[in-house]
């Protein structure tokens, strides 16, 4: 029998990346939470790769770090080597990435979970839900103390198991039931989630094995240091306090690949042994070797997982190949001769819900009050799942508050993207962040998430009185630099002359405004400081000069994209009326129609969004709106 245990106003299922970044918004937000999960232990735990960021990810950290998340902080605490990607290409594409120590990763979460006010946390497997006329009322749950079965009351739900639902590793042939290795998978969520109504589809993704540091001879190998200085993820006072240390770079070769070819029937990728779709831009190696047979090597870097610790993580070959397989691709490798395994590679295959059935504030539409977030959304990475929990987190707090919901546009930042594709189009494989998917990226940068974003953290309570008075600040600089460069002028000096003629440009022979000039390619704000002797730029911070400088360089580009964002604001306020049938709007191909009524957007905003739904048919759609037509006969007046 169920009986109350307690209620709460905020109940957390999960203590992942999602689960820790919601609990903690909702109990910063003044609510009675609590976060229920299968092992405190191993809540913040990285489950895969012991790094935060990359392309496409890094802006996220960031945009969750403005809101007034903990990841970007975490992530500067433990980092033990900071990097810039993508710096030889354009600003719209460069992304931060960190190697994290992954233990104190963990550690350093748990504590500040255990720090903050009004946060319970719960060791106990959730094994359904209390919903009463559609609506939440709380969880079921199984204490692990004594397994005593309990309800525990909450007037919001946050769902965030990752891999966890009804969970199977596969390591060559040999299968075993859990989420992670050495954890218990969770039996009986998912489906109770179908008995409410969720569409459950099924993904699968994988890990490399992990070696033992000393067995390494990384004097074959190129040695990949981070930056320095290295750049913190966080817009607030945090301090990148660890060592910094050295990854490792080798690569695949003829022989690993052979080893690969000749075991493909053994591994349970090709034996039809995994059913769920793997995460196609993070393929395992035996994916790799097979649908990219013209490529003779794959670049694979090796990466402490943590200061105190012996393992190394061999980022890039995620395989579920059987172990004796595994130890002889692993032994081919320049540097891996006499590699020693702590543990083999495997992949997971787990439940997930179908995204579509949520709203954009992450409440789910089958049961109202209930918020999902994280990898059981159908995402994969930590980026993706933290940025969900805290706005899912934040949601589930405002809609107990009485306040008005959270949701960030596509054209305001990495995370409205995610929401956006998410609910709109759902997901066939595990979904993950590029900053090919931003059709604004060049507004959309790292440099700026804090003035893209901050505002709403401070609406909603999560950015403190100094944070916010530091992006004050930032903003008040950056319009002060602005302001010089389009009143001050630049006149021929010796300097200046010298310079241009050294970059083969021509030189200037009249005053001209700084804004003009530093829009040529050779001049950034420190040149103009010293070329045209005056001490305007010096003051700012490198990251507040870069914004300044991608702001006049690419002036024309972002005015471009700034236009398109208010003729898709017009437009976004278009919603499809009741009852309204793409089956009888003349003038659509059968292929538009059918992929309208499988994502049956809302608005024509959403309608813009899906892959091949053109110009011209999303003006057919204007039409018909206004015409009043298309209502379909529903037998009800
Ligand atoms: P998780 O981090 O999975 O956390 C889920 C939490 O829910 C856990 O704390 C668990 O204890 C708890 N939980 C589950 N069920 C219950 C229940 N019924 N009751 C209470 N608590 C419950 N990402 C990448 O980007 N690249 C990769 O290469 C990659 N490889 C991966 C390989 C493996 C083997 C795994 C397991 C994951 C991999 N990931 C990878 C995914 C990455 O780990 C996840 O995207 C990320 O951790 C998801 O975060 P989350 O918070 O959604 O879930």
């Amino acid at each position: 029998m169920f009986h109350v245990e307690q209620s709460y106003e905020v109940i957390v299922v999960g203590g992942g990346h999602a689960g820790c970044e919601a609990a903690l918004a909702c109990a910063r937000m003044g609510l009675n939470t609590a976060l229920v999960t299968l092992d405190p232990s191993k809540s913040g735990e990285m489950s895969c790769n012991p790094s935060i960021g990359g392309v496409g990810k890094g802006q996220l950290v960031k945009e969750l770090d403005a809101l007034g998340g903990e990841m970007g902080k975490n992530a500067d605490y433990t980092g033990i080597q900071f990097k810039r990607l993508n710096t030889r290409k354009g600003s719209a594409v460069q992304s931060s990435r960190c190697q994290s120590d992954k233990k104190q990763y963990a550690l350093r979460m748990q504590s500040v979970i255990a720090a903050t006010p009004k946060l319970t946390v719960v060791e106990a497997e959730v094994k359904g839900l209390n919903v009463e006329g559609g609506r939440i009322q709380g969880v079921k749950l199984r204490l692990k103390k004594d397994g005593t079965l309990a309800s525990v009351e909450g007037k919001a739900v946050v769902i965030t198991t990752g891999t966890f639902m009804k969970a199977i590793m596969h390591c060559g042939p040999t299968t075993s039931e859990g989420g992670r290795i050495g954890e218990a998978a969770s039996v009986g969520l998912s489906d109770h989630l179908a008995e409410l109504g969720f569409t459950i589809h099924r993904l699968k993704t994988g890990t490399p094995p992990r070696l033992k540091a000393g067995s390494i001879d990384f004097s074959k190998m190129e040695i990949q240091g981070g930056d320095q200085p290295p750049r913190r993820f966080s817009f607030a006072d945090t301090k990148i306090s660890l060592p910094q240390v050295p990854c490792y770079l080798t690569y695949t070769n003829a022989k690993t690949h052979d080893v690969i070819r000749e075991n493909l029937s053994r591994s349970p990728l090709y034996s039809g042994q995994i059913k769920g779709i793997g995460p196609r831009y993070c393929p395992s190696i035996e994916d790799k070797v097979v649908k990219f047979p013209d490529k003779d090597r794959h670049p694979l870097f090796f990466e402490p997982e943590a200061l105190d610790s012996d393992l190394i993580y061999p980022n890039g070959i995620s395989t579920s190949l059987p172990p004796d397989v595994q130890e002889a691709f692993v032994r081919t490798l320049p540097g891996c001769e006499n590699a020693v395994f702590a543990r083999h590679g495997y992949a997971v295959e787990y439940d997930c819900i179908d995204p579509r059935q949520l709203k954009k504030t992450f409440e789910s539409i089958p049961v109202a009050g209930l918020f999902l977030a994280g990898q059981i959304n159908g995402t994969s990475g930590y980026e993706e799942a933290a940025i969900q929990g805290l706005l899912a987190g934040i949601n589930a707090a405002l809609q107990v508050k009485a306040e008005p919901p959270l949701v960030i546009g596509r054209e305001e930042g990495y995370a409205g993207v995610l929401i956006d594709d998410l609910t709109t189009l759902g997901v066939n494989e595990p979904y993950r962040m590029f900053t090919s998917r931003a059709e604004y990226r060049l507004s959309l940068r790292e440099d700026n998430a804090d003035l893209r974003l901050r505002k709403h953290g401070v609406r909603i309570g999560l950015v403190n009185a100094e944070d916010q008075k530091r992006t004050e600040l930032k903003l008040a600089r950056l319009e002060g630099a602005m302001k010089s460069l389009h009143t001050q002028k630049g006149r021929p000096t010796p300097e200046s002359d010298a310079y241009f003629a050294g970059h083969g440009t021509q030189p200037i022979t009249f005053p001209q405004p700084f804004h003009h000039l530093l829009k040529r390619p050779e001049l950034d704000l420190l040149d103009i400081d010293r070329l045209f002797h005056v001490e305007l730029f010096g003051t700012l911070t490198d990251e507040e000069r870069e914004t300044l400088e991608i702001e006049v360089k690419y002036e024309g580009y972002i005015a471009m994209q700034k236009e398109e964002i208010a003729r898709l604001h017009k437009m976004r306020d278009v919603a499809f009326p009741v009852n309204f049938s793409f089956d009888l709007v003349k003038g659509l191909s059968i292929e538009i129609r059918e992929k309208l009524n499988r994502n049956r957007p809302r608005t024509l905003e959403e309608a813009a969004r899906i892959s091949g739904v053109t110009p011209a048919a999303l003006t057919t759609l204007v039409h018909q709106i206004r015409s009043g037509g298309s209502r379909a006969h529903t037998g009800t007046s």
